[in-house]
């Protein structure tokens, strides 16, 4: 079974053909052939007949399948159209993006998390033996420091006021 770059929900952007430069979410997508069906993208008008009474026909918009390679995963992070590369999480393998290298796929990265989440507690959970501080009473004493208060002499020189 071959896999895709791109799944069912992701945000794409069209960079090649008719519709280059469009974004749209992927409805569906077909590993078998390497195409997906991207809402709003390649799009055709498929006229139809009234085929009774209350059926008016006219026009029906219809998603057409497009090549897995003429569209480029939007990056649910950055935001950006990138490249997908696959790494191996927790024995599962997840996409990640390129360009900030976070994990695309939403639903494997919050478990990812949620295992980390649990971890963290488990090891926080570890009781820990208080170990009584003992107090050692300081006798902290005062030394009264005698401040030598130096009499600063202040000389007052007479200004002699030459008359
Ligand atoms: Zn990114």
């Amino acid at each position: 079974m071959p896999k895709l770059k791109i799944k069912t929900g992701d945000n794409v952007k069209v960079i090649a053909g008719k519709d280059k430069g469009k974004q749209g979410k992927v409805l569906a997508a077909f590993p078998q052939e390497n195409k997906l069906i991207v809402d709003g993208v390649n799009v055709a008008v498929k006229h139809q007949k009234p085929r009774n009474a209350q059926d008016k026909g006219g026009k029906v918009n219809i998603n057409l399948k497009i090549d897995v390679s003429d569209v480029q995963l939007v990056c649910p992070s950055c935001k950006k159209p990138s490249r997908v590369g696959f790494k191996v999480v927790n024995g599962e393998k997840v996409r990640f993006c390129k360009k900030c290298k976070k994990v695309v796929d939403a639903k494997v990265s919050a478990e990812v998390k949620s295992q980390v989440k649990a971890e963290a507690k488990t090891e926080t959970t570890k009781t820990e033996k208080k170990e009584p501080a003992k107090t050692t009473a300081a006798k902290t004493s005062t030394k009264a420091t005698t401040a030598k208060t130096t009499t600063t002499k202040t000389t007052t020189k007479k200004a002699e006021q030459g008359k």
